[in-house]
């Protein structure tokens, strides 16, 4: 016990031993020392119980305490509250400061944060990006369902998938259409959401004109291109026999460099495209395209094997997907010396299907994989322009597969080669239909017969 509180606890003793001593003393004197005793000691007692009843009326009241004057337990009692009372306002007011400089700083992100409650999806609080960027007026919208409120949005399905709700990455503002937005929902806790909405008009615009400089270079350069090299392809070489490298020279490169504004264009058409034709893609004359592709592109140096399995088909764009499977079984033939070779298979998978295209090439070391796909991103860009590479071939493919909600995965081991396989998701798959022949123009038993030779 604290030296204060012991000495403040004494000396109530010490009052009550005294008042006591007192009474007994007064008792004897008038010859009535026990009445006196008790009128006393019920006196002190009463005294006690005011005292209590005091502290409790305060305290129920919830009253300013003022600091307790002299000395005893119950001032001692009067000093301890204030000091409690004192000390719960002071970190009160530290609080507030701290949630006030919070609630300054979220309503000055120029994001739009929305604090919502979970189960009945209402805003609970909102910055006033909020207001400009979605349109909430305070204190109207406080409580207001939001997904009702920020109609056109289609928030209602995105809230059903909480957790895994994905960030929708161009959404028009419901204020105005021209706004576009970035909506991300962050459950921070059970019961409370955040939605951030931020302004990605000028980014998108940005893009945009990224795009079309990229579009319009690209085909401004397509005519001038096809002159240069339909005039060289009117020169005969016979005509000028010491011009014969210069001229092979200069139609390869015209020829790489209408290869790259094709590619580019390519790229800029799959860009802007957000839905694509839904054909019936034939996987027996694709593969066969494929087979002829490879085997041109070869000249014969490499073994080409087609494996059609399992009797599917795809939905899809016909032309895009033969883009993109073309890409890989060109780029599978261009990373591999004479004498190697290339499988192509097609293949159930689950209820998906997969196309891989193996190789028994140079391979890719594994720090390169996951930039693979970028535009101009080359392994090794001698290789690359020597096989009369763009550097564009997988940013085709992987734009083509993400239209088709499909999946790239690359497998390779340096020297050894690589296995680029696309996996399609269940709904782009099909049972082919009956009387088609398959990849190799052939019946099912004579393409097993061609397999087993070429094994
Ligand atoms: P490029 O036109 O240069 O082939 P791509 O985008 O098609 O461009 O490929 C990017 C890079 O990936 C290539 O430069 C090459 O280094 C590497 N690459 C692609 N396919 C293969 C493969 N089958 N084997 C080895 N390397 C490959």
């Amino acid at each position: 016990m604290p030296s204060h509180i012991r000495s403040a606890w004494f000396r109530t003793l010490g009052q009550l031993a005294a008042v006591l001593v007192l009474a007994a003393l007064l008792g004897l004197a008038i010859g009535q020392p026990w009445p006196v005793l008790t009128v006393a000691a019920l006196g002190v007692v009463a005294w006690h119980y005011w005292r209590l009843r005091k502290v409790l009326l305060r305290l129920t009241a919830r009253e300013r305490l003022r600091p307790g004057k002299g000395d005893g337990v119950w001032n001692e009692l009067d000093r301890l509250m204030y000091r409690g009372q004192d000390e719960m306002r002071a970190r009160k007011r530290r609080l507030l400061g701290i949630l006030r400089a919070y609630r300054a700083a979220a309503a000055a992100l120029p994001d739009a944060v929305v604090v919502v409650e979970r189960n009945s999806q209402r805003a609970l609080w909102f910055n006033k990006a909020a207001t400009q960027l979605l349109g909430l007026r305070y204190p109207d919208d406080l409580q207001s369902p939001l997904g009702e409120r920020l109609q056109p949005l289609s928030l209602s399905h995105w809230f059903a998938a909480g957790r895994n709700a994905e960030p929708m990455l161009d959404a028009a503002s419901p204020v105005d259409p021209n706004l576009r937005l970035n909506l991300r929902l962050i459950p921070y806790s059970d019961e409370y959401w955040l939605l951030v909405a931020r302004d990605v008009s000028k980014l998108l615009h940005l893009e945009q004109v990224r795009r079309d400089f990229v579009a319009n270079v690209s085909h401004e350069l397509r005519t001038p291109l096809t002159v240069v090299h339909g005039y060289l392809d009117m020169l005969d070489p016979a005509d000028f026999p010491e011009w014969t490298p210069m001229l092979a020279e200069m139609q390869k490169q015209s020829q790489r460099m209408t290869q790259l504004v094709e590619d580019l264009l390519t790229l800029s058409r799959l860009e802007v495209q957000d839905k694509l034709a839904d054909d019936d893609v034939a996987m027996a004359p694709m593969l066969a395209t494929l087979r002829r592709e490879a085997e041109a592109l070869s000249q014969g140096r490499h073994a080409i094997v087609v494996q059609d399995e399992g009797g599917l088909d795809l939905h899809g764009s016909n032309k895009e997907l033969h883009s993109a499977f073309s890409n890989l079984v060109s780029n599978a033939v261009r990373y591999t010396p004479a004498g190697g070779s290339i499988t192509i298979r097609f293949a159930p998978e689950g209820a998906g299907a997969v196309l891989s295209v193996r190789d028994t090439g140079y391979g890719i070391p594994e720090s390169h994989l996951p930039r693979i796909t970028e535009r101009f991103y080359r392994v090794s860009t001698s290789r690359s322009r020597e096989s009369g590479g763009t550097g564009l071939g997988l940013s085709i493919v992987k734009h083509v597969l993400n239209l088709h909600q499909a999946r790239l995965e690359i497998e390779s081991q340096v020297g050894l080669g690589s296995t680029f396989s696309i996996h399609f998701t269940a709904e782009r798959v099909h049972p082919r239909a009956m009387g088609y022949a398959n990849a190799s123009g052939m019946g099912h038993a004579e393409l097993e017969c061609v397999r087993d030779k070429e094994k």
